[in-house]
């Protein structure tokens, strides 16, 4: 098949930094409950139910990291390159983009600044801009913008399932062959995931084909991760049967998730995960004590806890 004017079908894959969890602090926004899920807060809620309710519904402020503001540079570079001329789309001018992307992030989230706050002579700086350089420059060994014109970049997408719930989330880049076909592409700056690992990298990217499909009406012909970190691109090429499958999991986890709001019950799971969690201090987990929970809760019924039948979904 030819994407585009690409004619390897090379992976890719995305990422994008368009809805880092905890971004900032959210004072003064009242608790709602959830309305809407996308492939991050789903993903949280399958890894443990009390950081969902800590990121969705307490809203608590999380630190800025390096790495996840690297990967917003990075995706920014890798959206805005497109802008130039196919023949102006080089690895070094990609490069170049790099300081000017942080830049305008560092514009639009001042508290940005505190990742580098120590750094007296700029070297901290200066390693990490080179390190989102890199990673820029790894993508042009496996893929080639000149060959491209993606259809859409950061494409924002949702849509509202017939039981009524509804799905969004952003798209890195989306493909369309002159035959229709459509490729969903997301750009990941970490490393590929050991393949007993797969299918979890690959839940977001169905759940973007899921909803792609539902807006559209064609099932996305491939799902495309690629891994700057590692230089690795992950594709699959879903059927109705696995979009089916994944609609199913997500209206049990839909489910598990109003339970949960309406009763207040989140239960912490603890993982090696937890390890990059910024909320152990309110992590019973960890000797602490979550907030008043911010909405009316009723007593949970018997039977078992909504997270109870999470290993189910
Ligand atoms: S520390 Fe672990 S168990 Fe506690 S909220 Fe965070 S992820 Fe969940």
């Amino acid at each position: 098949m030819g994407w585009s004017t690409e004619q390897d079908g090379a992976a890719a894959q995305g990422g994008h930094g368009a809805e880092a969890a905890g971004a900032g602090p959210d004072e003064g926004v009242r608790a709602r409950p959830p309305v809407a899920l996308s492939p991050s807060r789903a993903s949280d809620f399958m890894q443990c139910p009390l950081l969902y309710r800590f990121r969705v519904i307490d809203k608590l402020p999380e630190k800025p990291s390096a790495a996840a503001t690297r990967g917003t540079v990075v995706h920014a570079v890798l959206e805005r390159l497109f802008d130039a001329p196919a023949g102006e789309r080089t690895a070094a001018g990609a490069r170049a983009m790099v300081p000017g992307e942080w830049e305008k992030l560092l514009a639009k989230r001042p508290e940005l600044a505190e990742l580098f706050a120590g750094d007296a002579d700029g070297e901290q700086l200066a390693t990490w801009l080179a390190e989102a350089e890199a990673l820029v420059e790894r993508w042009f060994s496996l893929e080639d913008p000149t060959r491209l014109e993606p259809a859409d970049r950061e494409l924002y997408v949702e849509t509202v399932l017939e039981s009524g719930l509804q799905l969004r989330g952003f798209i890195d880049r989306v493909d369309v062959a002159p035959t229709g076909e459509v490729r969903i592409v997301d750009y990941k700056t970490g490393k590929a995931p050991r393949p007993q690992f797969a299918e979890g990298a690959l839940f977001q990217m169905k759940f973007y084909a899921l909803v792609m499909w539902r807006l559209r009406g064609v099932v996305p012909r491939r799902l495309q991760l690629v891994y700057l970190g590692s230089g690795d691109v992950l594709t699959y090429d879903p059927g109705e049967a696995d979009l089916r499958a994944v609609e199913r999991k997500l209206l049990a986890l839909w489910e598990a998730i109003r339970l949960a709001t309406e009763t207040g019950d989140w239960r912490p799971r603890p993982t090696k995960l937890c390890g990059w969690c910024d909320h152990q201090a309110h992590c019973p987990e960890f000797g602490g004590t979550p907030p008043v929970y911010p909405l009316e809760a009723r007593p949970a019924d018997g039977g078992g806890a909504p997270q109870g039948r999470m290993e189910a979904i």
